[in-house]
């Protein structure tokens, strides 16, 4: 299904505007600016399709995507969905919109039964920061499921790659809800995307 077109299908700024719950979903959190539309077009190999739904005004929301030619109806679920989290961690957000993501994702987060695992998307260059380390907090609380994905390995060494993997490493060591397996992934060079996908292949229905 990843060589299939995918399409978005809905942005959800509150829970009302959930779908039902029908396929495995598996989701992407990270800092404002990570990477994550160009790690789902990646994923995908569809360049625009995480992009035409991060407009502005609409960073507030879960956007759904999933392969197309499947209704939804009956048993012709989609055998995944991916959901883009809206990106966090902007320095001039007002507290009120850190509140309402704060909320939406926590509802989304303990809600869904259907959430398999939850990417954390962190910027090789920057590690985990106090922010990234808030949501993971929200999803250890939540009990989901959730793994590190470094972002633009490109920019940095060959030799700092494994040193940010162990320091990484040791930092989730204790979370209760992570994943220990860490992948690094560069868009702009296609690498690691298989990892990814191996992961997302793994949830998805037969
Ligand atoms: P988002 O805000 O998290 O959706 O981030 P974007 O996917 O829009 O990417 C933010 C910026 O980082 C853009 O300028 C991208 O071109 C750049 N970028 C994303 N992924 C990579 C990568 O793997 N390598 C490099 N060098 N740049 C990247």
């Amino acid at each position: 299904f990843f060589a299939r077109p995918w399409v978005f299908i809905r942005g959800v700024p509150s829970m009302k505007f959930l779908p039902p719950e029908g396929p495995p979903e598996v989701a992407f959190a990270g800092r404002s600016n990570v990477g994550k539309s160009s790690l789902i077009n990646g994923i995908v190999s569809q360049k625009g399709l995480a992009r035409t739904s991060n407009t502005p005004g609409r960073t507030q929301e879960l956007n759904y995507f999933v392969p197309d030619g499947f209704t939804g109806e009956g048993d012709d679920l989609p055998p995944i969905a991916l959901v883009d989290m809206p990106g966090y961690g902007y320095a001039k957000a007002p507290k009120e919109q850190v509140d309402a993501w704060t909320k939406l994702v926590f509802d989304y987060l303990r809600g869904r039964a259907t959430l398999k695992r939850v990417f954390v998307l962190i910027d090789a260059r920057h590690g985990i920061k106090s922010n990234d380390q808030d949501v993971m907090a929200l999803l250890d609380k939540a009990a989901v499921s959730y793994q590190i994905v470094l972002t633009k390995a490109d920019k940095i060494s060959a030799l700092a790659l494994p040193k940010l993997e162990a320091a990484t490493r040791e930092l989730i060591r204790k979370r209760p809800a992570a994943f220990p397996e860490i992948i690094a992934t560069s868009s702009e060079k296609g690498e690691g995307l298989d990892r990814v996908q191996a992961v997302i292949a793994d949830f998805a229905r037969e």
